[in-house]
């Protein structure tokens, strides 16, 4: 037989191994790949969030752009030049003041106001108010300066009255070649936080130093985006442009994480955050405006997308799993299949050496047996020429005596034939010369009988004549019943009976059965044997012998055809006459059985086939 194949455990165990090596390399990679993923997505966070950016700063950029002309729209106006010449005209002044306010509410100005040559406001659209600009001086402002000094100033900072957070353009007012003052515009810009509030992203706008001026996030306002450079600070002092007080640095890192993605990363009281940054710049304000967006979305999809990955490769292992399961079963079977058809094949060879060697003994056996039935039946042969000359040395006796008494009759009759010739009586003579010759035949058939009995059977199977071979036998036994005084009787039917057979060894079988009969009553008086002749329906015939000794124990029955089997005296019986004659009877054709009379004594039956049909074919046989 072929080695088994590996047990299923170990090809599914190891199926199993690399299958989840190969989950956790996938879950590996996909953990490896999570940066990229991230980044990715911050990316594309990035790209949407550009237009955001390009919104807040066009918008921002119109604002300004939107007022940046006013001023010097507005330093045309001759009632300015002639306030300005004459600033104490308390007839000009109101007029002067109520234009400047209706020009504001016009145009959407927080305010409007004019500064002689010094600085000092003379004139403001918010002259009604109690903080109005007017009697202030913003000398030190550099749009005032810048105005003075280059034509033209702009500037943005906390308004000192209002608190507000506005953007000042200004122009000079100039009669011929002489400056006379300046107007400035101031517009608020407060109300882009609002608009930025409702968005996901923070917005904020940092001018050249960093400092954060407008954002949606109160609390950011002033600090600024890193430490600020030597000096930025008393420049903001001179100037007065924030409150030095709220100016605070934010722990603020950057770090570009693609081309296009920028991260920050600023350290608030609550924790660090962390933010994409998108960053447009507004030139002519010198401002940056930035849109900062939380990456937190971002990174959570991209982890969702990592789990994604992860759970498919789970899944994706789960089904290479079920298909590595099928397929080890399928090979498991085909295994076992395979070792069960070697197995099929081995038992049928072994079944088909352990028949061959069955049919060699078998074959052995028949010709052991062969031989042995060759042999049985010499020796059956053998025996029965011993039984009969058993029986003829049993016989001997009555045959001298048998012999001797017609051969005395024989000479007493010759004697006195040849005395009644020589006295010329001749008839007498002649008769005794019958009766010689009666004698002559008797024992001329006695030594017939002797001669067919001794010889070896070689007569074929014919007609027989029954009740002559019946008187033969008696004949034989004449002695032997005289000697016992037995009686002997015979009912049988008229006319010839031919029976199949041969005569000399149904002799053989009456003598047995007779000398059997005259044995069982051995130690009887009057011993009767009764001996029956009958036609029987089937056709036959049957011949019985009944004696009346003891019978037949159950004992004797079961072994009653065996050979040597006796229950005589070892002088006696040798235990062949029943199996011989069982073979013989057996031979013609018919049967030999034995049993119990009712009333006591054994009775044996032989039986045989009819012969009449087949006298007239076959004469010799009869003799
Ligand atoms: P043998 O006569 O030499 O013993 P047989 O074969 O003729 O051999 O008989 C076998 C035995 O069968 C006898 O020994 C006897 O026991 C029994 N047997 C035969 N015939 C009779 C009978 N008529 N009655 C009782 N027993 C018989």
């Amino acid at each position: 037989m072929k080695a088994p194949s590996p047990p299923r455990s170990d090809h599914m165990r190891r199926a199993m191994r690399n299958l989840l090596l190969l989950v956790l390399v996938a879950i590996g990679l996909s953990l490896a790949a999570l940066p990229r993923i991230e980044r990715s997505f911050l990316a594309k966070t990035s790209d949407r969030e550009s237009a955001t950016l390009r919104i807040a700063t066009e918008s921002l950029r119109g604002a300004l752009s939107r007022s940046e002309a006013l001023p010097a729209l507005l330093a045309e106006r001759p009632i300015l030049t002639d306030l300005l010449h004459d600033p104490t005209n308390v007839g000009l002044l109101p007029f002067v003041n109520e234009q400047l306010r209706q020009t504001a509410l016009t145009l959407d100005l927080a305010d409007i106001y004019v500064m002689d040559a010094k600085g000092l406001t003379i004139a403001a659209s918010n002259y009604r108010r109690e903080d109005s600009f007017v009697g202030r001086s913003f000398a030190f402002r550099p749009y005032f300066t810048d105005a003075m000094r280059e034509g033209r100033g702009r500037f943005h900072a906390l308004g000192l009255t209002s608190g507000q957070r506005g953007y000042y353009f200004a122009a000079p007012i100039i009669d011929e070649t002489e400056i006379l003052g300046v107007v400035a515009v101031k517009i608020l810009l407060h109300g882009f936080e609002e608009t930025w509030r409702n968005g996901d992203n923070t917005i904020l706008v940092t001018d050249p130093n960093n400092v954060i001026f407008l954002s949606d996030r109160e609390d950011w306002h002033f600090n600024t985006l890193g430490p600020v450079a030597d000096g930025v600070l008393a420049a903001i002092d001179a100037t007065r442009q924030y409150p030095l007080e709220r100016i605070r640095t934010l722990d603020v890192a950057h770090e570009a994480v693609a081309p296009s993605v920028d991260l920050l990363r600023i350290q608030t009281r609550e924790g660090p955050e962390e933010y994409l940054s998108n960053v447009g710049l507004i030139a002519a304000a010198g401002w940056r405006v930035w849109v900062l967006t939380p990456t937190g979305p971002a990174i959570a999809q991209a982890r969702q997308v990592l789990a994604l990955l992860i759970l498919l490769s789970l899944f994706a292992g789960l089904v290479a799993a079920l298909f590595l399961q099928r397929r080890a079963r399928a090979l498991e079977q085909q295994a076992q299949q395979r070792i069960y058809q070697e197995t099929l094949i081995d038992r049928v060879a072994e079944r088909t050496a352990d028949l061959n060697a069955a049919n060699r003994q078998l074959l052995q056996e028949v010709d052991e047996r062969r031989a042995t039935e060759d042999q049985l039946r010499r020796t059956q042969s053998e025996l029965v020429q011993a039984g009969k000359l058993a029986a003829l040395g049993q016989m001997s006796a009555g045959l001298s005596h048998e012999f001797n008494q017609p051969l005395a009759a024989v000479k007493a009759y010759a004697e006195n034939a040849l005395t009644l010739m020589e006295r010329g009586r001749q008839e007498e003579a002649r008769s005794n010369m019958g009766l010689i010759l009666q004698m002559a035949d008797r024992m001329a058939a006695i030594s017939r009988h002797l001669r067919n009995f001794a010889r070896r059977p070689q007569e074929k199977i014919g007609p027989v004549p029954l009740i002559p071979v019946l008187e033969d036998v008696l004949s034989l036994m004449d002695n032997r019943i005289k000697a016992a005084e037995a009686r002997i009787t015979i009912d049988r039917p008229e006319g010839d009976i031919f029976v199949m057979g041969g005569q000399v060894r149904l002799q053989q079988v009456l003598v047995n059965l007779l000398a059997n009969a005259l044995d069982a009553m051995e130690t009887q008086p009057a011993p009767e044997i009764g001996i029956r002749v009958a036609g029987l329906d089937s056709g036959r015939w049957i011949v019985e012998v009944r004696d009346h000794g003891e019978g037949l124990t159950d004992d004797t029955m079961a072994q009653l055809f065996d050979p040597f089997f006796t229950t005589k005296s070892p002088g006696k019986g040798l235990g062949l006459g029943l199996s011989i004659s069982y073979n013989i009877v057996r031979d013609f054709g018919g049967t030999l059985s034995a049993r119990n009379h009712p009333e006591g004594g054994a009775i044996f039956a032989v039986e045989l086939d009819d012969a009449r049909d087949r006298v007239a074919e076959d004469e010799v046989a009869a003799q």
